[in-house]
């Protein structure tokens, strides 16, 4: 049997960095460096997607619950891939998207480290042992039983038409995405003794949950970027790169460029608002980041769309999902 106990909330931080991209003039000096970055959060989440899928065929003896995407706030942050969690034992999958290109660039990066004098790009089986060892600490600081944990680096690819054989598995904890359900299979033959009873379970769970803190760095911070470098306003769907004007009479946005005519364009302009600067938002700051001046006009679409405000501000929270 299978539980997802923490769904993934990667797409968050995509959908932050698509709004950064779209926002971002053309010939801002950060421009080459986002769209790099979207490119390669794009592959990672399409590559998580495929470990959902083969997580499907585990064998059907044990329970396993599974935590997609934990950021663990303890001493050090602790962000956990995927986490499955049996009453027998735990295994932590750090998930490595292996694509023609990967060799490539860590190779390029390893060397940019070296040329600069600064701190080598950690090793990945390095990075998962030190939060196995994390993960040990804190379930012993919590008094939960010594349940052994499993660490392995798991290689997907984002895209069907790579040859997985050619990826680097250097030893028994590198694992292609395909051999998953057999190595955990020789994790259930080997572990036949019970650490953890479905209390035990319910408290680890609770623990997890109550530990993990979603990303809070807006990629402005991210990337040193000004909000006065962004392009405000309302974007069409269709070109991308316009902005719509807003027909006051009409109540409706319309595209100078292909006449798009729209009448909720605004609340993806309010989503890009609380995924890059803040959740919550004055008619003010929403007048000026909408492009409309009206006062009455900006109260009507942010009464429709967020309900009614906290003193001046409007709360966007329930414009995310994570
Ligand atoms: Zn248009």
């Amino acid at each position: 049997m299978i539980s997802t106990i923490k769904h993934r909330t990667a797409p968050t931080q995509l959908l932050a960095l698509k709004a950064l991209e779209q926002r971002l003039p053309l010939d801002h000096p950060k421009r080459a460096n986002v769209e790099m970055d979207l490119m390669k959060q794009k592959a990672r989440f399409a590559g998580e997607r495929r470990v959902n899928y083969y997580l499907a065929f585990l064998p059907k003896v044990m329970h396993y619950r599974l935590f997609y995407d934990l950021r663990l706030k303890d001493k050090h942050d602790v962000q956990l891939d995927t986490l499955i969690l049996t009453t027998n034992y735990i295994v932590l999958l750090e998930t490595k998207h292996y694509t023609e290109y990967s060799e490539i660039n860590e190779l390029s990066q390893q060397l940019h480290h070296k040329q600069n004098h600064t701190e080598t790009i950690p090793q990945p089986l390095e990075q998962i042992y030190r939060k196995q060892i994390e993960l040990g600490n804190i379930f012993a600081a919590n008094q939960l039983p010594p349940i052994p944990i499993y660490s392995y680096v798991l290689f997907t690819s984002p895209f069907n038409n790579i040859d997985l054989t050619q990826a680097p598995l250097d030893s028994e904890q590198m694992i292609r995405i395909d051999s998953l359900p057999k190595t955990i299979e020789q994790l259930n033959h080997k572990n036949d003794y019970c650490y953890l009873t479905n209390q035990d379970i319910k408290s680890l769970s609770r623990l997890l949950l109550e530990m993990h803190k979603p990303h809070s760095k807006s990629p402005l911070e991210i990337y040193s970027i000004s909000r006065s470098d962004l392009i405000y306003g309302v974007f069409c769907p269709n070109c991308k790169y316009s902005t719509l004007k807003r027909n006051h009479y009409q109540h409706h946005w319309k595209c100078l460029s292909c006449s798009y005519l729209g009448k909720e364009d605004h609340v993806k302009a309010l989503l890009d608002y609380a995924l890059l600067f803040q959740k919550q938002i004055t008619n003010s700051e929403a007048r000026r980041f909408l492009n409309i001046q009206s006062r009455d006009q900006v109260y009507r679409i942010l009464l429709g769309v967020l309900g009614r405000p906290n003193g001046h501000r409007y709360s966007l929270k329930t414009l995310l999902h994570d």
